[in-house]
């Protein structure tokens, strides 16, 4: 028997002023989704934006449904709206950011178990890394390397 440990690094930035040009504006295009959020039920706005290979970027936000399993987070709609759009472009970064309307979170969400998969599916099918950066109600900024770091032993293609 073998016990293997695995664990991951990330990157805390005090503030936005702290990320180059192309990561602040992608965060900017990220927190101006917010307020296009569909979420009369929750309250909780996702706004995401994704910055692909040949420097475009796509955005989403989240969208609810009065039936709420058709709940749509924001980060894949940003996915789903650059592979529509540019199927061949790989991304290359996603920021995503949150807002809470009924109380002020401050720590960074991550994507939830869907999302990591879904975002982990485009990344092996560019076979290129993708960036996340994550923001909540504050100034306070996380960088994941990759999305292994957040689905350690992902379910993918390779089994099928
Ligand atoms: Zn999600």
């Amino acid at each position: 028997m073998e016990v293997v440990k695995q664990g991951f690094e990330y990157k805390v930035y005090q503030d936005a002023q702290e990320l180059s040009l192309e990561d602040r504006t992608l965060m900017d295009s990220a927190v101006e989704q917010l307020p296009k959020a569909y979420a009369p039920y929750s309250g909780f706005h996702v706004g995401a934006a994704v910055r692909l290979a040949d420097d475009s970027i796509f955005v989403g936000s989240n969208q609810e449904n009065a039936s709420y399993p058709l709940c749509m987070c924001g980060e894949r709609v940003a996915l789903y709206n650059a592979a529509a759009n540019k199927p061949d472009v790989a991304p290359i970064t996603l920021a995503i950011t949150i807002k809470n309307q009924k109380l002020k979170i401050t720590t960074p969400a991550s994507p939830c178990g869907a999302c990591r998969q879904v975002i982990a599916e485009y990344a092996q099918r560019h076979n290129q890394p993708i960036r996340i950066l994550l923001k909540a109600d504050s100034d306070e900024i996380f960088e994941i390397n990759s999305i292994e770091d957040l689905l350690p032993l992902g379910f993918n293609a390779s089994f099928l």
